[in-house]
């Protein structure tokens, strides 16, 4: 609508009758902000005013109310034309219709939704079977030290054996701890702590948790190798459950070493990995993991150690695809140890900085 002074328009193009179900006669002489929702009006109002003044764009999302008392999520786009003075003539607007890219948005957010939620059942059904089997265990053990202990004080005669007592409650307490480690372990693989995104070194990362480790490796006459690719690119994440994973697979390769008292060296190497990835990987001397157990070593509960918890590479896991990443076994020569490989996404701002230096 042709205008000498535009302040915001107050007559709309007959083409929005269809978005909001008006009659054109009806639109005709309907001042805009009418259209749009109590809560959306002075945001419309000012923004209309404002390029007045200022000659810019205008792109704002506004609510509309169809005649059929309907909402219509849409964009307004809106500029001012001027005279060849170069004074304002009319204001131009457009109203996106933007229900199918909100609809694109929820199905996709829904989709999220179900598969999180399929992911989490998936190892819920595993985990709660190992869970009766595992807190099971010490339970029974428990209730028959307990039978033990009452048989035992009832049965006797003289003065009771105070010594052969305490054996057994302290058999009674080792299971109770056993009990709640389990819980515990479970615990720790279900908290929902608020995720931490952060931009790390993963030079940095690996130093901090090899300061944890180098002692208890030092005393058993092993080395720890680190090696670390020059102008490595940052990774974004939470660093306390990286290093947390970092220090669970190095202990594993410990552990390894030590039950076959030979082993030299727990090896740990950071590299780009194509672009975009970032690659830890943590190799020990170790005998390596069997075919058997490869197949399992993710499971939760798993585990061949007698007083291991099987729930250190499960839990390693999650935390990664949680970032995104992976870990991974990796099968290597006989008698080459086990390797297990970190991948871990370059943060943004670093995978950007590297393809510009590419492309420049
Ligand atoms: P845990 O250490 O409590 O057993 P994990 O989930 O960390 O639980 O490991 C599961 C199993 O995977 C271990 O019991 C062991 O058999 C195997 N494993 C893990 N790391 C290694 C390694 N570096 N070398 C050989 N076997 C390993």
């Amino acid at each position: 609508t042709p205008n000498h002074t535009p302040s915001p328009p107050d007559a709309l193009p007959i083409s929005c009758e269809d978005l909001l179900g008006y009659a054109a006669e009806a639109l005709r002489g309907r001042r805009h902000a009418e259209l749009v929702v109590d809560d959306d009006r002075d945001a419309a109002v000012a923004g209309l005013a404002a390029i007045v003044d200022s000659g810019e764009r205008l792109s704002l999302e506004l609510r509309y109310r169809r005649v059929d008392g309907e909402r219509l999520q849409a964009q307004l786009q809106a500029g001012v034309a001027l005279d060849a003075e170069g004074a304002p003539l009319l204001t131009i607007c457009e109203i996106v219709d933007r229900r199918p890219l909100y609809e694109a948005t929820r199905e996709a957010e829904d989709l999220r939704t179900r598969l999180a939620h399929v992911a989490r059942i998936g190892t819920l059904g595993e985990m709660v079977s190992g869970i009766a089997h595992e807190v099971n265990q010490p339970l029974t053990a428990i209730a028959n030290y307990a039978s033990a202990a009452r048989r035992f004080l009832r049965a006797g005669t003289g003065a009771v054996d105070i010594e052969e007592l305490a054996v057994i409650l302290d058999k009674i307490a080792a299971q109770a701890e056993r009990a709640g480690q389990v819980i515990r372990g479970l615990r720790s693989l279900s908290r929902r702590r608020d995720a931490v995104r952060e931009r790390l070194e993963v030079g940095v990362l690996i130093s901090e948790v090899a300061r944890l480790v180098e002692f208890e490796l030092r005393a058993r006459g092993w080395r720890l190798q680190l090696e670390v690719e020059e102008a490595l690119p940052a990774v974004c994440g939470d660093a306390v459950q990286i290093q947390q994973v970092l220090l669970n697979l190095i202990r594993n390769g410990l552990e390894a070493m030590a039950e076959q008292a030979s082993g030299e060296a727990v090896e740990v190497r950071a590299l780009r990995a194509g672009s975009g990835w970032v690659e830890i990987r943590v190799r020990d001397s170790g005998p390596g993991v069997p075919s058997e157990v490869e197949e399992r070593l993710f499971e939760p509960f798993y585990t061949t150690k007698a007083q291991g918890m099987g729930l250190g590479l499960s839990i390693c896991q999650s935390i990664m695809s949680a970032h995104g990443g992976e870990l991974r076994y990796r099968r290597g020569e006989q008698g080459a140890g086990a390797e297990f490989v970190i991948r871990l996404p370059v943060a943004m701002a670093d995978e950007q900085a590297e393809r510009g230096a590419v492309d420049g």
